[in-house]
């Protein structure tokens, strides 16, 4: 990662070989995700793409990371360890630097309401920002779990930035014949089996899995490049519904852009 000047916003490269810089940038947008089924893949018009950039975007959120490039030589972000918390650890060995522009907050205007059957993603104006998030996973170990956080205090942010990314056990062979997680295995995701926890070392948090959330859609809404001024509630998301929020927000952002979306 380096620094890029005030208002570039966060640009991912990828830099392998010796691929036009031009064409191998992927600016962080909701305009530019391609895919969001199991993760956050970002793509341009020339067909590069990047995949799972949500921990290391959430990681900038919670840093406050506004401006940088990306370079990633591979299709994908590393997954470290599943959770932002190596990110974090990174920022504070490398050290950041106040940038001289203003830095932008979004503002909501209008409701923000993203519905999908009982799944649903609900931005309210408010002073401040706010999250609640909702699980339901009630025929395995992860069960119900529900979680308000300001983000406010370092002790709330510790606690999100260092949950893990989580999955059914049935769903790693999916996932694999998809040609996904070919990094996964227990080291960087927990796996659930029922009511067991196939991870010996156990949670990090009694409330890990719905911190994972609440760290994905931190990570989904900063592809907007900005922090969020509203009050967020999520109930059941995944990337796809956390995407189709961001987008939402960044319409009511930039409505002269309406009229090219598809
Ligand atoms: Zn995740």
């Amino acid at each position: 990662m380096n620094p890029a000047p005030a208002d570039a916003g966060i640009l991912f490269v990828r830099s392998e070989g010796d691929s036009d810089r031009f064409r191998s940038t992927i600016a962080a947008s909701p305009e530019n995700v391609v895919r969001s089924d199991h993760g956050t893949t970002l793509g341009n018009a020339f067909g590069a793409s990047v995949a799972t950039v949500e921990h290391l975007l959430a990681a900038l959120a919670i840093s406050q990371i506004d401006n940088a490039f990306i370079e990633v030589a591979g299709p994908e972000i590393p997954i470290l360890d599943g959770s932002a918390a190596p990110f974090l650890e990174g920022f504070e060995t490398a050290g950041l630097r106040p940038q001289s522009s203003q830095r932008s907050s979004v503002e909501i205007v209008e409701p923000v309401h993203i519905v999908d059957g009982e799944r649903a993603i609900l931005i309210e104006p408010a002073e401040h920002f706010s999250l609640k998030v909702e699980i339901d996973f009630e025929d395995c170990l992860i069960g119900r779990q529900s979680l308000s956080i300001a983000l406010s205090d370092a002790e709330d942010i510790a606690r999100i930035a260092s949950a893990r990314t989580f999955c059914r056990l049935y769903e790693v062979d999916a996932l694999r014949r998809a040609g996904l997680i070919r990094g996964g295995s227990l080291e960087n995701s927990l796996v659930v089996d029922g009511p067991r926890l196939l991870n010996g070392a156990g949670l990090r948090d009694s409330h890990e899995f719905v911190l994972h959330k609440a760290l994905d859609l931190l990570g989904d809404l900063y592809l907007l490049g900005a922090p969020i001024r509203g009050a967020v509630h999520a109930i059941k998301p995944g990337h796809d519904l956390n995407c189709r929020a961001a987008l939402a927000l960044y319409r009511q952002l930039h409505p002269s852009r309406q009229a090219a979306a598809v």
